[in-house]
């Protein structure tokens, strides 16, 4: 494939950021990959596997000549590193982001961006419960989905931004910020909550049961703990600045999980098979649109029908 930036930095270089760096690696996508991470442990780690050409002390050092910047730390972290690159970016250079949520990204980081810089905020679908310069491989992007919230960014800037994404073997969606995060709101942040409080009320069991909620751990309860091993900072983030979207999901949520709760008090097993028949369905859809392979993907709604049971 041909070279679609000819310097691309990366600030941030844990699960998302190394896994596009070795992608365009292995797909010749981009001519030089400068990365800049907080730790100085981190930026070795990056130049000792390689996904790295170059790194650099500091954010604005990376930035500087790059045609392409990728903010890909956890969203908190977004408006500060903005705010410090700002000044040093190209003209006429892309910056766009990967961060769960897009709403606070766009409010945190736009207002740093000068004239002449193209800001196109972003969001792959794909991940795992990994994360660090370790954890990323080139094929995590294939057949997932990338979401674009250009929100009137030129339209050339957003192709170019297109056929990387498309480089990786993603395909692509542009849609609307506040869109873009109910949905996610849906199919990741409160299943992911979900998760966690579950894995919570089993360890709270565990100290009346001993080692039992680990040693017969069934598939739903081993799905939820890995969902529920992801990073602790990123998800604190996403649910500090998708706040809105999440509590509205999670009342909605609520309500349901009332209903069914009535229906087994009342022994009415109607009620809930004709839950569990439509739930099944969109599991069925979830695998049909080629939406759950091998690798774990914080998009799908995972938690509808929890692998084998
Ligand atoms: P990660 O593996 O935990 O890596 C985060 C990177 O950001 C690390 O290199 C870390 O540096 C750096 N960092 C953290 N705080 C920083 C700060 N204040 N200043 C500078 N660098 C900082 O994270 P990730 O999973 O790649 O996630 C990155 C972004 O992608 C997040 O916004 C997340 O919402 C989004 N995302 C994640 C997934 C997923 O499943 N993981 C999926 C889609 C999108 P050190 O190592 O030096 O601490």
């Amino acid at each position: 494939m041909a070279v679609i930036y000819d310097r691309v930095a990366l600030i941030g270089l844990g699960l998302i950021a190394s896994s596009m760096a070795h992608a365009m690696k292995a797909k010749g996508l981009a001519g030089e990959i400068v990365g800049y991470a907080r730790s100085a442990e981190t930026r070795a780690a990056a130049l000792e596997i390689g996904f790295c050409d170059r790194v650099e002390p500091s954010a604005a050092k990376a930035v500087a000549g790059a045609d392409l910047v990728v903010l890909a730390v956890p969203v908190g972290a977004m408006g500060e590193i903005a705010e410090e690159i700002g000044p040093h970016l190209a003209p006429g250079a892309t910056v766009t982001d990967v961060g769960s949520v897009k709403q606070a990204v766009i409010a945190a980081v736009a207002p740093h961006m000068p004239h002449g810089v193209h800001f196109i905020a972003g969001h792959p679908i794909a991940g795992t419960e990994h994360s660090g310069p370790h954890s990323g491989f080139a094929t995590l992007f294939e057949n997932r989905w990338w979401l674009l919230t250009p929100e009137g960014a030129e339209g050339a800037a957003v192709a170019r931004l297109r056929a990387l994404c498309e480089g990786f073997g993603a395909k692509v969606d542009e849609m609307d910020a506040a869109h873009h995060d109910l949905v996610l709101a849906v199919t990741s942040h409160t299943p992911h909550l979900i998760a966690y409080t579950m894995v919570g009320v089993a360890d709270d069991l565990s100290r009346v049961t001993d080692s039992e909620v680990i040693n017969y751990s069934a598939a739903g309860f081993r799905d939820f703990t890995r969902i529920a091993a992801s990073d602790p900072t990123m998800w604190r983030d996403v649910f500090l600045t998708n706040k809105e979207a999440t509590l509205e999901i999670l009342g909605r949520f609520t309500e349901e999980l009332f209903a069914l709760q009535r229906a087994i008090r009342l022994g009415d097993g109607e009620h809930l098979h004709a839950y569990f028949t439509r739930t099944r369905a969109i599991r069925r859809g979830i695998i049909e649109a080629g939406q759950d392979t091998a690798a774990p993907d914080f998009g799908r709604v995972a938690l509808a029908a929890p692998k084998g049971g």
